[in-house]
């Protein structure tokens, strides 16, 4: 690397964990973040470190970095349901336009370029588990379009860079991940179900808890996203844990793990919910050597731990703490 590593939506709940582990194996950070959806507390530790940086900007609308860059993260976008849907028109933008903007500075830098694109590019998917050469089953004008398509837009994109610039991309569709940091008001579903076990409050199951999703803990995707930018594999490459559970189960484990007597009540199901998720992660095994090892169980005590500690604080963690 001949410059720092700058992360788009580095205050992020993934993009500061990716920050620490690359301060900690001795690089430096440019984090770049409006704090739309992130939050200064995840990396106010960082803050005065002499390799990072932190720039607030919305690059959608810029990208100022002076210097060198060595390599560019693009994670900025809103990535949980309620956040995008509360903020149609900027997802849109961010992966358009912001993605365009990370594109160009990594081609004017010929520096290693990582999209984090996303499971949702499956849509509400036919094959199960999801492997990377499956396109997917996206409705294009339902309300989780704006992610959707934005993301598809993405991968489009950085492809065409690739292609017609000879920028040095890659892309990894991150499948749901969890962990500290996660905002107690993110609106995700381990974060929703662990506040409200940890509050005594009923857990919102929405629709009839038969969905399906596969949780990878935030220290195995990050591993992950690291294995992928330091090779010179192009992907996609799906990062995520098949550990696959219905919602409705993850809901009882997250009861019994906390030792809470909060119970299960039923919501209405999003529209285009998709009713199955798991990567098959065969391609990252294989060409990365990578492979999730934290089981469930233990990652959700860990953030369980977290969002206690925030909650008896009275501290949200929302976008707008920045
Ligand atoms: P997050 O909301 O915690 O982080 C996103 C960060 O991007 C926030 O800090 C936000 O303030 C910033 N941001 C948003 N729009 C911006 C803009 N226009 N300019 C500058 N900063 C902006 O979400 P996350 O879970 O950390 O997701 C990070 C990335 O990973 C996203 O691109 C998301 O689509 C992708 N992803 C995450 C998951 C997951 O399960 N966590 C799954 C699939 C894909
Ligand atoms: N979900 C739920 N209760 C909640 C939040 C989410 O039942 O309080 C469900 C949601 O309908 C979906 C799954 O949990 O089927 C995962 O939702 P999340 O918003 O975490 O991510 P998604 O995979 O839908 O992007």
């Amino acid at each position: 690397m001949t410059g720092p590593a700058v992360i788009t939506g580095g205050a992020g709940f993934l993009g500061s964990h990716l920050a620490d582990h690359l301060v900690a194996r001795g690089e430096s950070v440019v984090c770049v973040d409006d704090f739309s959806t992130g939050n200064r507390e995840n990396i106010v530790h960082l803050i005065g470190h002499p390799g990072f940086l932190l720039v607030e900007a919305d690059v959608s609308m810029e990208l100022p970095v002076d210097g060198p860059v060595g390599s560019v993260f693009h994670l900025a976008s809103p990535a949980s349901p309620p956040d995008y849907l509360a903020r149609p028109l900027q997802t849109m933008a961010v992966g358009s336009e912001g993605t365009r903007r990370a594109l160009e500075l990594a081609d004017r830098h010929g520096a290693r370029f990582l999209l984090a694109s996303t499971s949702e590019v499956y849509g509400d998917p036919t094959v199960h588990p999801q492997v990377e050469s499956y396109w997917g089953n996206v409705h294009p004008v339902g309300p989780r379009s704006v992610y959707d398509e934005a993301k598809r837009f993405a991968e489009a994109l950085t492809m065409a860079y690739r292609r017609t610039r000879g920028v040095d991309a890659c892309i990894v569709r991150i499948f749901n991940t969890y962990g500290p940091r996660l905002r107690p008001d993110d609106g995700r579903v381990v974060s929703n179900f662990l506040v409200e076990a940890l509050r005594g409050e009923p857990l919102t199951v929405y629709g009839d808890g038969t969905q399906t999703r596969s949780l990878c803990y935030v220290d195995d995707e990050v591993r992950g996203l690291l294995a992928l930018a330091d090779s010179d594999e192009v992907g996609p490459v799906n990062i995520g844990n098949p550990d696959e559970h219905t919602v409705a189960d993850l809901a009882r484990i997250v009861i019994e793990l906390t030792g809470s007597g909060s119970e299960i009540v039923h919501l209405p199901l999003p529209v285009d919910d998709p009713t199955r998720r798991c990567p098959d992660i065969t391609l990252a095994r294989r060409v990365l050597g990578w492979a999730p090892e934290v089981a469930l169980r233990d990652g959700l005590a860990r953030t369980a731990e977290y969002l206690a500690a925030r909650i008896s604080s009275g501290r949200r963690g929302s976008g707008s703490a920045g």
